[in-house]
């Protein structure tokens, strides 16, 4: 007998080993192999098929091992969707399943064995002597620092929501309790003396349930009617949208789909496009669903991967799965369910390395593969989803008003060069602006500020030649951080000094133009200098962005500030007051999706205001204030943005009137991938036609890591399936590589590009 095995090799095929009879019962599709691989190398595969037909034209090598003993690593219908999304995706086996298989279930003699070394954190927890905190004697915090002692027990209890959940406290970071209350040696003393403990865990892995599970809350009459609508549209389809306007209650309409799905037996998938920043969620489903479930993401660590593979594969699978897009990949023996929550966010698409799967797009087939439903959730769905949703591809529910129905917030338009002219803009603020934020602070608000790019400023340009600071490495602008003083590459991340003159001229007057978030940060300081302001963006959140989320939440901070990091999905109590700082740099985007990413990006960083008390305010500041998008932010206009958006895309034939592919060719050499790119360009016309091949261009970022970078756009029509598609851009490939010398160029494939 022979099996063909993928490996995690980049050949487009699989490999044909013998089965040695004592293996053969145990050599299975799914299971997983260790194998002999080129000169003494050994490697983990996966079996994909069994037959008896003896491969010929070289010698076949014997299976050495079955890894896998009575549970299967890889269940059937994940083999079916590793093959669809090697596909979908045109990328090889391997690919696919290094994507899938944690790397700790794949041993592979070249590598050192796992040189892997958990991240861990250090929570808070009661001690032996806190075992009432209603009697708790605080005559027994003696020393120095006992004022301080009580303070910190005050403020853990606080954290901790202690007094209510006596049996099951919030997790508490050590690094959140010092941060609330400055005093390790009073934090040393309460540990001493057994008042406190502390414990550490794994970054990633779930604090321990302490057992209280909690009915989630009663759905309100409104939310009911949704919750039933979406049963309803399963009955007939397998996939439903849910549009639900920012804080209506979608997460809890989860929840209690999740509740029936699991009580019926089922296991649900809940896929978020940015795990790092849900914590939040985590511990609202934990506590209705407690050690049921798993969190699964790529910065778990390998241990926990491993250890999540193993208990879904096993006997006791956990029942509610909480991932992010890489989840799809996990081993689900009864899946009936999977929420694809902000559906719309772009964070879904896997960019690089192959495969570029669209975790959503992706979720919908392995729902279909597996016969469960699929539910996609958002405030803003994307154009596709939405137009799925309206042509009864999908089941529409629609929830307009938000919990407790506080209405949706004001939003205020403010035309910042009209202002700028007649010299009332303080810096980058609008009197309007400040005058909302002094309003919140002086109420006890809180106020969130938003700007898409981070560091101090956008450039470094001389103010004589035009010299602008660049990267050596990749062709894009450099920006000036003021807290290293230097200036630093966002696409490679190396750092540069800013010259004292400028090299192309000799010029000392260079300047720095545009504004990041580090500069906002400055000016509110010095505008608010009684309010605490703390900043969320890609520079801080390495320090903890989920300290700085807690305690903006727990009102230790009044204002946040922070890219695209503030807009995701974030439930925070007691906002008044949202500031887009400039939403011309959110417009001006340059892609087909501009206009649908600047009205996702607005509408859900507005969400962020009023959502539990009273109605938010927001204040949009822009040099276009008659942008047609705007108005429709203002007015909540989701469907007449819809509307408009698919008569653009329509005369333009772009999604979701056809279905793109980017073909990326990148090179050392400029001048041979341009040859190459306009080569394979013709070619791709001539199967095409020359109305859906664009390009070659060169992207915004033409080079990257000094590798030159030519991209083409092919705008298949529907009519064709992605099959077809598929074959003739490989055809168009092969003719090129036959007539041009590539060596040294590298092609890729991107299936509905983000
Ligand atoms: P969305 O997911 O639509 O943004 P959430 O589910 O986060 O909305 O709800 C917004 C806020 O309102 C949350 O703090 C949530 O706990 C609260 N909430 C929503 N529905 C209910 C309900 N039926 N009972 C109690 N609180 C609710
Ligand atoms: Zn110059
Ligand atoms: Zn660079």
């Amino acid at each position: 007998m022979y099996a063909d095995i993928i490996l995690p090799v980049p050949l487009n095929i699989t490999f044909t080993y013998r089965i040695p009879e004592q293996l053969e019962h145990r050599t299975v599709p799914g299971a997983r192999v260790y194998v002999p691989f080129g000169k003494g190398r050994r490697l983990t595969g996966i079996v994909v098929r069994t037959h008896s037909v003896r491969p010929d034209g070289h010698t076949v090598k014997d299976i050495l091992a079955v890894l896998d003993d009575v549970y299967l690593s890889v269940l059937p219908n994940q083999l079916k969707l590793m093959q669809w999304l090697r596909d979908y995706c045109m990328c090889t086996p391997g690919d696919v399943m290094k994507a899938a298989l944690p790397s700790g279930l794949r041993p592979d003699s070249g590598a050192n064995e796992h040189p892997y070394k958990p991240k861990t954190e250090i929570f808070v927890k009661p001690g032996e002597k806190l075992t009432n905190i209603e009697s708790t004697d605080y005559s027994s915090l003696t020393g120095k620092t006992a004022v301080r002692q009580k303070e910190m027990l005050d403020k853990y209890v606080e954290l901790s929501c202690l007094a209510e959940n006596p049996l099951n406290p919030n997790p508490v970071t050590k690094k959140a309790l010092l941060n609330a209350c400055k005093s390790s040696s009073a934090l040393n003393s309460l540990i001493g003396n057994g008042i406190l403990e502390l414990y550490e865990l794994e970054t990633g892995r779930l604090p321990e349930f302490g057992g209280h599970i909690q009915d989630p809350p009663q759905l309100s009459p409104a939310q009911q009617k949704a919750f039933a609508g979406i049963k309803d549209c399963f009955r007939t389809k397998n996939v439903c949208l849910l549009h639900g306007v920012t804080s209506s209650g979608k997460t809890e309409i989860y929840i209690h789909l999740i509740r029936e799905h699991i009580a019926k037996g089922g296991q649900v998938l809940y896929l978020l496009p940015e795990i790092a920043l849900t914590t939040q969620i985590m511990h609202r489903l934990q506590k209705v669903f407690g050690g049921d479930m798993c969190v699964y993401h790529s910065r778990c660590s390998e241990n926990i991967r491993v250890e999540v593979w193993n208990r879904l594969t096993g006997p006791n699978p956990y029942k509610l799965i909480l991932g992010a897009r890489s989840a799809v990949m996990l081993p689900l023996q009864k899946l009936s369910l999977i929420i694809v929550d902000e559906e719309h966010e772009p964070s879904f698409k896997q960019e690089d390395p192959a495969p570029r799967y669209h975790g959503r797009n992706t979720a919908i087939m392995l729902a279909s593969i597996c016969g469960a439903k699929t539910l996609l959730g958002s405030a803003t769905p994307s154009i596709e989803s939405y137009s799925n949703a309206i042509s009864g591809k999908y089941g529409l529910v629609t929830l307009e008003q938000r919990f407790r129905n506080i209405r949706l917030p004001l939003i205020d338009i403010v035309d910042t060069a009209d202002l700028r002219r007649r010299k009332y803009m303080q810096g980058l603020f609008s009197p309007m602006l400040i005058e909302q934020i002094d309003n919140a602070l002086s109420n006890g608000k809180q106020a969130i500020l938003f700007h898409n790019r981070r560091g101090y400023s956008g450039t470094v340009e001389c103010h004589d030649c035009g010299w602008v600071q660049k990267c050596d490495c990749c062709d894009v602008s450099l920006t000036f951080h003021k807290t290293t003083d230097s200036a630093s590459c966002h696409y490679c991340g190396r750092r540069y000094k800013v010259p004292e003159a400028c090299p192309s001229c000799g010029s000392k007057s260079l300047r720095k133009r545009g504004f990041g978030t580090e500069r906002i940060e400055e000016e509110v300081s010095a505008l608010f200098p009684k309010a605490r302001v703390a900043r969320l963006d890609l520079d801080s959140s390495k320090a903890g962005y989920e300290s700085i989320i807690s305690d903006f939440q727990e009102g230790l901070t009044d204002i946040l500030i922070g890219t695209q990091m503030v807009s995701k999905g974030l439930d925070f109590d007691n906002v008044s007051v949202v500031g887009i700082i400039e939403a011309d740099s959110i417009m001006s985007y340059p892609d087909f999706r501009a206009t649908e990413r600047a009205y996702q990006l607005m509408a859900q960083v507005a969400g962020r205001a009023g959502r539990k008390e009273s109605q938010g305010t927001v204040i949009i500041q822009t040099r276009q204030p008659d942008a047609p998008v705007l108005e429709m932010v203002r007015r909540h206009d989701y469907k007449g943005f819809h509307k408009t958006q698919l008569q653009e895309r329509l005369a333009f034939n772009y999604p979701p009137y056809s279905r793109l592919t980017i073909v990326t060719v990148k090179g050392t050499e400029q001048s041979s991938v341009e040859k190459t790119a306009t080569n394979l360009a013709a070619n791709l016309a001539d199967l095409f036609g020359p109305d859906r091949v664009l390009g070659p261009d060169a992207p915004p970022v033409s080079k990257i890591q000094y590798r030159h970078i030519r991209r083409i756009i092919i705008k298949a029509g529907l009519d064709m399936a992605t099959w077809t598609v598929r074959e003739r851009i490989n055809e168009a490939v092969s003719k090129t590589a036959s007539t041009d010398s590539i060596a040294g160029i590298s092609f890729s494939f991107d299936p509905d590009p983000q």
